[in-house]
């Protein structure tokens, strides 16, 4: 652990990343594989590796008191030593310097890391805690409880401690990225690309792999500004899972790759029927289903395939996230919790199916053998209504059972901004957040947020606002006035300073109205572009809020669009700066 903490040292102070690399690489390479391997773990500031669902369960309290009683100070000493360091790591390495212990050899390290994992309740931790920082040396305490709070500070990722195992063992990073990926190992990934086999590293079912991530954008037009063919999506607001699928087995992991599935114990039913081992990727939502009558008969009767059809065809809708917050890390989740706050597996994209990695098929195909899942289930389904439904594929819910489905969540293809807007106002309608906009030619990348994945979000807050001036709209909106620029007040209420722009939101109706009204109060005409009297109110809602000097207020406005026309209120009565300066401010906390 001597070599190891030494080691840390000198890659905090080297400056470039190609110098970290080069030290770690170094460092592995001078150490037996068993070493280096539990090493790589412990240079990602990890002390288990990612699939391994091992935890300390050792809180910042636990670990104080015992640096303290090592060290032998009071709690204001070892508050001011913090107050110099910022990092009880690097507060341990300096209390600790007239207590030096005999040291510790790396494996003991991460034996003891376990032992401390498998003991049950704090005092029982505290104590292992204890005899190992009693035995390391200064420089070796640091680290070790790095590592247990989870960051080394050294200027190291994960990613990094790839590209020194691709030097230290002559592979390719492409080689070592995709078998840490398929792994979830880096330990095991390191060792073997010491044996020269990260060709031989496989998907393991049950070890989640990396989850790809999302970009924002600020406008419609930018969502579709990266790619040829997009798919759109609902994004649902929820939590993100991985459903691993064999044998009849069902699991769920978070993005963090921890287990979820005790949370959720309605769900492996829906999705236990699968014909096939498969992994998904989808959302744990919190779901509103459609009354079940059970009296579908009756309903046949009535008006014969129409109204069955309907209720078919509705598989519910999502609730807010507040609801599936009160679901979030429980152990034992009791039937009134079950009946009143039930959960749905909205799934988006499969990554293993009939056999193999589905990862670097594009989208599109992707898509294609998740429809057939989805059909495959359905046609496995039996008689129950539901199931009928499409893109329902698994429904379980026994007589008198909380109800619990995987749903395929639907994909929207766009033409234009504006169909894309239209489909982000219908995306909230439906009670989600937004909209998911996804390259149809791009293959699955675990872990990585790139810009084939980009997100359009719920608006963070949202101002009262006049508008200033208007222009014709594009599209469906050619030869209406349909997009407006708005104003706040500056501090002193004299003066309207334009914050930003928006064009969508309101009815074809109120278009037409307002249309009219702008032309007849226009300031001045500047051909597209007409200034108005300010005496329009708009309520508009944004994601996010930058500085910029786009516009006379200092701000921005992203993603803005209109939620509603304020008849209601005098423009007087418009939002000032300083609750735009306020928004602002607590976006960036
Ligand atoms: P964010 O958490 O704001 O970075 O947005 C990305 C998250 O949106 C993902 O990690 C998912 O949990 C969630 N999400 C909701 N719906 C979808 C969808 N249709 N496709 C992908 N991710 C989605």
């Amino acid at each position: 652990m001597k070599d190891f903490a030494r080691a840390c040292e000198a890659i905090a102070a080297a400056t470039k990343k190609l110098q970290k690399t080069a030290i770690v690489a170094e460092y592995l390479k001078s150490r037996a594989v068993e070493e280096a391997a539990v090493s790589a773990v412990f240079l990602s500031g990890k002390p288990f590796p990612a699939w391994e669902e091992t935890t300390l369960q050792v809180g910042g309290t636990l670990l104080w008191r015992v640096v303290a009683e090592l060290a032998g100070k009071s709690d204001a000493e070892l508050t001011a030593a913090y107050r110099r360091h910022g990092d009880l790591g690097a507060v341990a390495g300096d209390v600790l310097e007239q207590r030096a212990g005999q040291g510790l050899k790396i494996l003991e390290v991460s034996k003891a890391f376990h032992d401390i994992a498998a003991a049950r309740g704090s005092a029982a931790k505290a104590v292992l805690v204890r005899e190992l920082l009693a035995q390391a040396t200064p420089l070796e305490a640091k680290y070790i409880i790095k590592i247990m709070t989870g960051d080394l500070r050294i200027g190291l990722k994960e990613s990094l401690v790839e590209e020194a195992i691709g030097k230290a063992y002559a592979a390719t990073l492409g080689e070592v990225q995709r078998a840490n990926m398929l792994l979830g190992d880096i330990g095991e990934t390191l060792r073997l690309a010491a044996e020269g086999k990260l060709a031989e590293a496989k998907m393991r079912m049950f070890h989640p792999l990396g989850f790809m991530l999302a970009s924002p954008i600020d406008s419609a037009e930018e969502g579709l500004s990266y790619f040829a063919e997009a798919a759109v999506e609902d994004k649902y607001d929820g939590i993100r899972a991985q459903a691993h699928v064999s044998d009849g087995e069902v699991k769920f992991f978070s993005r963090t790759r921890d287990e979820i599935t005790e949370s959720f114990p309605e769900l492996p039913g829906a999705l236990a029927g699968l014909p096939q081992d498969a992994i998904l990727d989808g959302e744990i939502v919190a779901w509103e289903y459609p009354p079940d009558t059970g009296d579908t008969q009756q309903i046949v009767d009535e008006r014969p395939g129409l109204v069955s059809e309907q209720k078919a065809m509705d598989p519910g809708h999502a609730r807010p996230f507040s609801v599936l917050q009160q679901r979030l890390g429980r152990k034992k989740v009791s039937e009134t919790m079950l009946r009143g706050n039930p959960v749905a597996y909205v799934a988006f994209d499969v990554l293993y199916a009939n056999g193999e990695l589905l990862i670097d098929l594009p989208l599109r195909e992707r898509a294609r053998i998740l429809d057939e899942l989805v059909a495959e289930r359905i046609h496995q389904g039996g008689t129950e209504s539901r199931r009928k439904s499409q893109g329902d594929f698994g429904f379980d819910a026994g007589a008198g059972a909380a109800p619990a489905a995987a749903i395929r969540a639907p994909v929207f293809r766009v033409k234009s901004a504006e169909d894309l807007d239209e489909l982000f106002v219908a995306a909230q309608a439906r009670g989600n957040e937004g909209l998911m906009i996804k390259d149809l030619d791009s293959p699955y990348l675990p872990g990585k947020r790139g810009k084939s994945w980009l997100k359009m979000k719920r608006e963070l807050a949202t101002l009262d606002v006049v508008v200033t001036a208007v222009e014709y709209g594009h599209g469906r909106r050619i030869g209406v006035l349909s997009d407006y620029t708005f104003a706040v007040w500056d501090t002193n209420k004299d003066r309207l300073v334009n914050i930003g722009k928006a064009y969508s939101g309101l009815t074809d109706a109120e278009i037409t109205e307002m249309t009219q009204w702008f032309l007849e109060h226009t300031i001045e005409d500047q051909g597209f572009r007409r200034v108005v009297e300010p005496r329009i109110v708009l309520e508009v809602a944004f994601n996010n809020m930058m500085r910029s000097d786009r516009h006379e207020s200092g701000y921005a406005l992203r993603f803005s669009r209109i939620v509603r026309l304020r008849r209601d209120k005098l423009p007087e009565e418009a939002d000032t700066i300083e609750t735009a300066q306020k928004i602002f401010e607590k976006q960036s906390q």
